[in-house]
């Protein structure tokens, strides 16, 4: 088993698709650089505004993202499940939000028997409905359960690229509680773990837990922003007291925390993820109840906890790239080497270190692509235009010295041994 697990993660090149392009889209055809330079190298393809498909080498990334995510959420206690795309109008009535005027991006629908159905856009309902209503006493909870989902949104504005989808992939995980208190020591959990995820997926410098407009319960929620120039939001920061606040409350919170205003710094940032505490306003609208301890129906508590899974992919393409092309973080890199063999020796030693680094459990992606598909300059390209880690060359030259050429993706080539090059990759 083992085996086969490390060589689904290596690939070679001639029986992985990917379709890299030359030539870069212009700003009229795509406003969004994050999606001009996916779609260059090859990871998502536009399919309409706010649209996008995720490529098999696109996949990849977002596997690695939602893998981060998911360890995470699984180490505070996290269920992962999945709900459906297709809801309920009645569902949805029962807190208000069906009515357009209060949440202005539903696709709305209806089945052919005429009921009326709505595509997902939230799932803070249909799991209370569903997970909370199976939790009928306080010996059930606490309960966190969470979801990778696509989502669908009637965006009014979508020229950002993948930061802002009519169809996007969040992670969202829901707790539902016996008290108030129980809900606001998970919500710290939640907090710290998100912390770590931003950290893991190499924004942890950048990222900021910003203080928005409320919960049902607290004065204010907490968004994580990363600063980035393509995002949608504007952050002002305090940098000596570590506070960061979210345009839209920046009154409030200069009130609440005695910040100076004219002393705030202000930046673009993009919404990466954010944690919400509904307290137990959506249970009692919903009349989802459990049985205390004394005997008595209550409504629970519910906490809710959002990653913008394609959003991220996007944000990290907008701050780590070159003129040659994308500079993925090693963390969330599709493969961690691309593999070339130079001449008729460099392509027999390149398929003899593929098989010995698929051994060690190096994730590479061997472009094995004759000299008639692709020559050598192609292949050195687009080993920087999709941004892999390393680069690792094997050619006549390097063999008469026994070596190969080893190269991260910002820095210097050296000559290596093969010995050498996997004792740099374990080590990473
Ligand atoms: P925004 O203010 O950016 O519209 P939101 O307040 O609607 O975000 P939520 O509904 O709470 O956000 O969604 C949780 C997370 O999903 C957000 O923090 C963000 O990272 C991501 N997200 C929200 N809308 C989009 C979108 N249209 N495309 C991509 N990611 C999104
Ligand atoms: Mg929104």
């Amino acid at each position: 088993m083992k085996e086969l697990e490390k060589l689904g993660g290596s690939m070679k090149r001639t029986e992985f698709w990917i379709k890299t392009s030359k030539s870069e889209q212009s700003e009229a055809e795509e406003p969004s650089r994050n999606a001009r330079l996916l779609t260059k190298a090859g990871y998502v393809d536009r399919q309409m505004a706010g649209v996008y498909a995720y490529l098999p080498i696109g996949f990849r990334v977002l596997e690695k993202i939602k893998a981060i995510v998911r360890e995470e959420m699984n180490a505070v206690g996290g269920s992962e499940l999945i709900m459906s795309s297709l809801q309920p109008r009645d569902l949805w009535e029962s807190t208000g939000r069906w009515d357009d005027e209060v949440v202005d991006v539903w696709f709305k629908s209806q089945l052919k028997d005429e009921s009326p159905v709505g595509l997902a856009w939230s799932h803070e309902e249909p799991i209370l409905e569903t997970i909370g209503r199976q939790a009928s006493s306080y010996r059930d909870l606490p309960i966190s359960v969470y979801q990778f989902q696509t989502k669908l949104r009637n965006e009014l504005r979508a020229k950002s690229g993948v930061l802002r989808g009519r169809e996007f992939i969040m992670k969202d995980m829901y707790s539902m509680h016996a008290s108030e208190q129980d809900l606001a020591d998970y919500y710290e959990r939640v907090k710290q773990a998100y912390v770590k995820i931003y950290e893991r997926l190499g924004l942890g410098n950048d990222t900021f837990i910003t203080f928005a407009s409320g919960g049902a319960f607290t004065k204010f929620s907490h968004e994580f922003q990363t600063l980035c120039d393509a995002g949608e939001d504007w952050l002002y920061l305090d940098r000596a007291k570590n506070i960061a606040v979210n345009e839209e409350v920046l009154d409030e919170a200069v009130k609440e925390f005695n910040l100076d205003k004219s002393k705030l710094e202000k930046v673009k940032s993009a919404e990466v993820g954010n944690i919400f505490n509904f307290g137990d306003e959506k249970a009692k609208d919903m009349q989802v109840e459990f049985i205390d301890e004394a005997g008595n129906k209550k409504p629970l508590y519910l906490g809710s906890y959002g990653i913008g899974i394609t959003r991220v992919m996007g944000v990290l393409a907008e701050k780590f790239s070159d003129d040659q092309g994308l500079v993925w973080p090693a963390a969330v890199a599709p493969f961690s080497v691309y593999l070339i063999g130079i001449g008729e020796a460099g392509e027999h030693a390149a398929a003899e270190l593929y098989t010995k680094f698929v051994q060690a459990g190096i994730e590479i992606l061997w472009d094995d692509r004759d000299a008639k598909l692709a020559r050598v300059g192609e292949k050195l390209a687009d080993s920087e235009l999709l941004g892999i880690s390393y680069r690792v060359v094997v050619s006549d030259k390097t063999l008469e010295q026994g070596k190969v050429e080893f190269k991260p993706r910002t820095g210097e080539a050296e000559l290596l041994t093969s010995g050498e090059v996997l004792a740099r990759l374990s080590a990473d």
